[in-house]
């Protein structure tokens, strides 16, 4: 039975969807999306051996061979020039899957679409789909087993762009869809955002740290988030 986190990932494919998941350990998502699309097809990379043969053994399980690749290597080295058509990355912090997408750039000429499920940090990749031509069209927040999932999905044709100049780096850090109708989820997480600024800036100041621009910066941010969450 597949998490609400990655059913979630899975819904945001098209059909026959051809997608590489990238550090897919048990390789749950691509099995899940080819068993409910007999005409997906995935590839499924990780870095780390024990995942990897993890991932072998699922695909084996439900006798995907055929329609599902598990490859091992680092990030999209695991991927040939123009092979797949979707790439998603989930379970991984934000600036790790933007230095995923980052190194493997020329890797991702025929990508029309990037699924990214940051554990935090979801801004860093928020920025990287702007810097990079990929335009951010639908996002999701859920909250299960105790944590709080934002997931992404950008894509590079001719979608039009939800962010505004004047509220751009609003946007870039509450996610220009998610911050537009808010949900109870997306409360409780920048309520407790808010929570975690205000001791760092009261510990900075008791420390009597002296950076000026992170404390403009954090100041900045925790006003955003006073007024997002009232
Ligand atoms: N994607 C799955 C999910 O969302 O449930 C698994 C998430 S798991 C927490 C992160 C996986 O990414 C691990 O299996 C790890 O080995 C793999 N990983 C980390 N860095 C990677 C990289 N640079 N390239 C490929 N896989 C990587």
């Amino acid at each position: 039975n597949l998490s609400e986190r990655l059913k979630k990932v899975a819904s945001l494919l098209p059909k026959e969807a051809f997608f590489a998941d990238i550090g897919s350990d048990h390789a749950y998502l691509p099995c899940y999306v080819c068993l409910q699309d007999h005409s997906s097809q995935a590839i499924a990379g990780e870095v780390n051996v024990g995942p990897y043969e993890s991932a072998v053994k699922t695909v084996k399980q439900f006798n995907m061979n055929d329609r599902i690749e598990v490859r091992l290597g680092n990030g999209l080295a695991v991927l040939e020039k123009e092979e797949v058509d979707q790439l998603v990355i989930a379970g991984m912090g934000g600036s790790l899957i933007r230095s995923i997408l980052e190194d493997g750039r020329d890797k991702l000429d025929s990508v029309k679409q990037i699924i990214a499920q940051p554990n935090i940090d979801a801004r860093s990749v928020r920025k990287w789909f702007l810097d990079n031509d990929y335009i951010i069209e639908n996002e999701g927040i859920l909250e299960e087993n105790g944590h709080i999932y934002e997931i992404l999905s950008a894509k590079r044709d001719d979608t039009s762009s939800p962010y505004q100049d004047e509220l751009l780096e609003r946007q870039l850090l509450f996610g220009p869809y998610l911050m537009k109708d808010r949900n109870v989820v997306f409360y409780k997480k920048w309520r407790h955002e808010y929570e975690k600024l205000q001791r760092v800036l009261l510990q900075m100041e008791r420390a009597k740290v002296k950076d000026e621009v992170k404390i403009k910066q954090f100041t900045q941010e925790l006003k955003w988030m006073e007024e997002i969450i009232n």
